[in-house]
């Protein structure tokens, strides 16, 4: 059965080195300023962040530091019967 795990939160724990991966990976959801990162506020909702899952998993697993957190939902696909 297929799965997909849309992101139901995003945030970014201390220690950002203010690379801008972040930013130019998924500038909807992230915003560099002077001196660290930040979740830019309508990506504080769940609904605007279901469909940027795959791009908030790559901008985390880009980070340098590793400091860019975010949580799942787990869904199953519906199963379709013939
Ligand atoms: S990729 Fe990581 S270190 Fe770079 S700006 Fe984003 S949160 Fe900061």
């Amino acid at each position: 059965m297929l799965r997909h795990k849309p992101v139901a939160k995003v945030w970014i724990d201390p220690g950002c080195i203010v690379c801008s991966a972040c930013e130019t990976t998924c500038p909807d959801v992230f915003e560099v300023r002077e001196t660290t990162c930040v979740i830019r506020p309508e990506a504080l909702h769940a609904p605007f962040l279901q469909s940027r899952g795959q791009m908030i998993s790559d901008a985390a697993e880009e980070c340098p530091v590793q400091v860019i957190k975010f949580e799942t939902i787990e869904c199953e696909e519906p199963s379709h019967s013939l």
